[in-house]
């Protein structure tokens, strides 16, 4: 890349959205494939009169009512356009030369991006064979420039979480000078009674940091709404780094929209839930060496046929997501979605492509 553009950002790949037809199956995106929840069209619409003026700068409203929902003061809570941009602003809030973050790979895709942007040092622990992450790993390779652990539970995109006894053991062998940050943006399809509610159970740690979003189970992926919870330092550390306005004016109100209709919101996450038992049992007797997962998708260790396998999918008009010469990420959908995604892949052959 040319002056005067940072010499590092060659490393970053450019953002190339996949060619989805019109009418494909879209199992890429870990969205939930029952649209809006009730209430939150309602709620957008009733917001279109305000547009000509700005947000509520620290969106006051969803701030107290997640404060009250979480039992947290809402000074120890940060919203933002989605949370992928809060991921990115506390990277930014804890970046100084040669300031190292430790997160485990493969994991979310956005992590390396947002710790270059930012200008940390990314330290990448690879993950256990079972596609868990080791968590040992993770804090042996703790050192003096470690500003921050992330750890992403349920992990994007293999599935599993980490227990309350792999997460106690990191709390209690790390120096509260490093954060520890648990990504729980498929919080709310945890059935595994091992893996705790990070709030719940590391809210009072002064180093914790837990990220949640509205974009999985609450179903508002298109608006951006995402939160942060941290001790009052971080937090405003990290609302310093915040875009003003972050969380436009439909957003808010489609949040509190999807909280008023929580029930509704763990009726369609039971679906997923009882999908996902079911879809994971039926590939497993078509491949081996599948994951256990805890979020809307599952990992389906391909290796070099990932490319392949996703190939095959978009022409049988189904849309999955690849990591090329890993594994390939699969959405749950429908009941009769993934039955559809079963075939491809008992149709797969990566020989004969
Ligand atoms: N964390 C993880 C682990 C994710 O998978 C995602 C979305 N793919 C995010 C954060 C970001 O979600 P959003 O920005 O939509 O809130």
């Amino acid at each position: 890349m040319s002056e005067p553009i940072r010499a590092d950002l060659d490393a970053i790949p450019l953002y190339v959205p996949g060619k989805a037809a019109p009418d494909a199956l879209k199992l890429s995106s870990n969205e939930v494939p029952y649209g809006p929840l009730p209430g939150v069209v309602d709620a957008i619409t009733a917001t279109a009169t305000e547009v000509h003026r700005y947000p509520d700068l620290a969106a006051t409203a969803l701030t107290q009512r997640l404060s009250e929902r979480l039992a947290v003061g809402p000074e120890r809570i940060a919203t933002g356009t989605g949370s992928v941009a809060l991921i990115g602003h506390l990277m930014q809030a804890l970046a100084s030369p040669g300031s190292e973050v430790v997160y485990s790979w493969r994991s979310f895709e956005a992590y390396p991006i947002a710790a270059t942007v930012a200008g940390l040092t990314s330290v990448q622990v690879p993950n256990a064979p079972d596609h868990r992450h080791d968590l040992h790993a993770m804090a042996k390779a703790v050192g003096p420039d470690t500003r921050a652990i992330v750890v992403c539970s349920p992990n994007n995109p293999t599935g599993p979480v980490a227990t309350a006894d792999e997460l106690d053991e990191l709390f209690d062998s790390v120096p509260e000078s490093v954060l520890i940050v648990i990504d729980e943006a498929y919080r709310e399809f945890v059935t595994d009674p091992a893996s705790p509610d990070a709030l719940e159970r590391y809210g009072d740690r002064p180093n914790a940091v837990v990220f949640r979003t509205f974009s999985k189970a609450w179903g508002l992926a298109g608006l951006r709404v995402g939160y942060m919870v941290a001790s009052p330092e971080v937090a405003a550390a990290v609302r310093k780094c915040v875009i003003p306005f972050a969380v436009n004016v439909a957003a808010q109100s489609a949040a509190l929209a999807a909280l008023d209709a929580e029930e509704e919101m763990r009726r369609r996450v039971a679906l997923v839930v009882a999908e996902r038992e079911r879809t994971i049992a039926a590939a497993r007797e078509i491949m081996p060496g599948i994951p256990d997962s805890q979020a809307n998708f599952f990992w389906l260790p391909l290796a070099g046929g990932a490319v392949d396998f996703a190939a095959h999918c978009q022409r049988l008009g189904i849309l999955v997501r690849p990591f090329a010469g890993d594994g390939v990420r699969v959405t749950f959908g429908r009941p009769e979605d993934n039955d559809r995604m079963l075939e491809a892949l008992r149709s797969f052959s990566p020989t004969n492509e």
